[in-house]
């Protein structure tokens, strides 16, 4: 006989335990790849998420129990969920947020989408080993870009 979860249930489990910020769900090997050795032992076959939060201490949770880490059980800074810098936003060549800020404020544009582009090409990526949230960082460079573009760009350069 299988459980199924009902609507509520099952928002509930997707969603973070503590700030209830819908969960982007990560691989284990994410997890295995970033948590410190001690937590890292504490990773089963659960199925994981991860909180974008940026105000909440989560980083994973799992949804079938009352397993979390927080963010300080990562080796590396979860760029999302800083404030100061440097906020990595790309963590296969090492870009922060900053860099871009900076490039726009004195030039109104940023290489980094490019440089990310093209190094893609060349040398792959490791995302799911090295971003906290496991997936590509394309996407989130390039929303990051647009929104820095209209806080800090020159306004009308292309
Ligand atoms: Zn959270």
């Amino acid at each position: 006989m299988t459980v199924r979860l009902g609507r509520g249930e099952e928002r509930r489990a997707k969603a973070c335990p503590v700030c209830g910020a819908p969960g982007r769900v990560v691989r284990a090997e994410t997890l295995r790849a970033l948590l410190k050795p001690e937590p890292g032992e504490r990773v089963t076959e659960s199925r994981y998420r991860f909180c974008g939060a940026q105000a909440c201490d989560v980083v994973y949770f799992s949804e079938d129990g009352p397993q979390r880490f927080n963010r300080e059980d990562l080796t590396v800074r979860v760029g999302v969920k800083e404030t100061k810098g440097p906020r990595p936003i790309c963590y296969c060549f090492g870009h922060t947020a900053e860099e871009m800020i900076e490039q726009i404020k004195g030039t109104g544009r940023t290489s980094v989408p490019d440089d990310i582009r093209s190094r893609l090409e060349t040398e792959g990526c490791h995302c799911e080993r090295t971003n906290p949230q496991g997936s590509c960082c394309l996407g989130v460079v390039l929303a990051f870009a647009e929104e820095a573009a209209r806080r800090f760009g020159h306004g009308g350069c292309s």
